[in-house]
């Protein structure tokens, strides 16, 4: 069938909007009309070959919709359910099989290169556009998709709203309710308050963390930060940083989180940390990228770093959390989404970055 998708063709052109043709569904697979699909900086990254994707590419992968069209082998879904598409995962490795698909063996196969069986999804002239990317290539009036990749959600919810539960805000929000499981009353550090890093704010609010710190470079974050429930904000460039997180929380903050993948801010993120502090780091550097420590500050203070992906979703369960959030007024995802047509990819992206918006979403024609 006939789609409209933003294509990117270089890391230095901008995408254009062009027609392509999408193939059927094979039979364990759902083919779903995209309504929007926020914009994450892993399809920055993908654009800028940060991440190994070959070009012409179709990128997007924070998708919501409505489902079209299922394959025969497909029992959970039926044409009409509203959902989320989400990454995509094996369902039978070990990490699957413990109901942690984050950590699928496959992950970078089948959502980075966008592994798909019978190529890519979507074609020009029979050629194949880009591959499969996290299993939907969501930039795009119309997706495949596989019941493994998508949640489905109540159909009276905006989508545009839903969408960045997909991957951003399940990262943010994950990496402190699924991770670092604060108690009440412990202090928490969060390092880049866009998207991610504000929906990390959201949950350390709703688990009662207290004090809850932002750090940024981008002065409207950090107010933004603190609407959303931050209790004390620091300017990212003052040169001690971890200097007055000790002096906020006394001994240092329990817990803290990196969004940026910068060398020097995860130092800062170690050594903010009183005694037996744990770090999360969620963001994906360019490849190789080395971090710095110091041991006395590690070892000495028994502290613990752990990598988090997507936020360690169990998508099934997690996603209808957050609904349940956002239903109950927690999780403010109207304050957060800034929605642009698709033709504005361009802009949406741009602003994106400048730290304009917090979490652009186009909406499909
Ligand atoms: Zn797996
Ligand atoms: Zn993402």
């Amino acid at each position: 069938m006939k789609v409209f998708a933003a294509i990117a063709r270089s890391s230095d052109e901008p995408f254009s909007i062009e027609e392509c043709a999408l193939v059927r569904p094979s039979s364990h697979e759902v083919r779903v009309k995209v309504h929007a699909c926020g914009i994450c900086h892993t399809d920055s990254a993908a654009k800028l070959q940060h991440l190994p994707v070959p070009f012409p590419q179709t990128l997007g992968h924070e998708g919501a919709g409505v489902v079209e069209e299922v394959g025969s082998g497909v029992t959970s879904l039926v044409p009409g359910d509203h959902v989320v598409m989400t990454f995509g995962s094996c369902g039978t490795c070990e990490s699957c099989a413990s109901a942690k698909p984050a950590y699928c063996d496959d992950f970078l196969a089948i959502n980075i290169a966008g592994r798909r069986e019978g190529g890519a999804p979507l074609r020009q002239h029979g050629k194949p556009v880009g591959q499969h990317f996290f299993a939907q290539s969501a930039f795009s009036t119309h997706a495949i998709a596989t019941p493994r990749n998508l949640v489905k959600v109540d159909a009276s919810l905006p989508l545009e709203l839903l969408a960045p539960l997909g991957c951003g805000i399940q990262t943010g929000m994950g990496t402190v309710l699924n991770v670092l499981r604060p108690a009440a009353r412990t202090g928490i550090a969060v390092f880049g308050v866009g998207a991610v890093g504000m929906a990390s704010v959201i949950a350390a609010k709703i688990v009662g963390c207290n004090p809850i710190i932002a750090v940024d470079l981008v002065y409207e974050r950090l107010e933004a930060a603190r609407s959303f429930g931050a209790t004390h904000v620091i300017d990212g460039r003052s040169s001690d940083v971890s200097l007055q997180i000790r002096a906020i929380t006394g001994k240092g903050a329990h817990f803290s989180v990196d969004t940026t993948g910068h060398p020097s801010v995860i130092t800062e993120a170690t050594t903010c940390l009183r005694k037996l502090g744990v770090v999360a780091q969620l963001a994906a550097p360019a490849r190789g990228t080395q971090y710095c420590v110091p041991s006395h500050v590690l070892g000495g203070g028994g502290l613990s770093w752990r990598g988090v992906v997507e936020g360690d979703s169990d998508i099934q369960t997690f996603i209808p959390d957050l609904v349940r959030y956002y239903r109950a007024g927690q999780l403010p995802l109207d304050r957060i989404v800034t929605t642009y047509p698709l033709s504005s990819i361009n802009q949406a992206i741009a602003d994106s970055d400048s730290g304009k918006v917090l979490k652009a979403v186009l909406v499909m024609p």
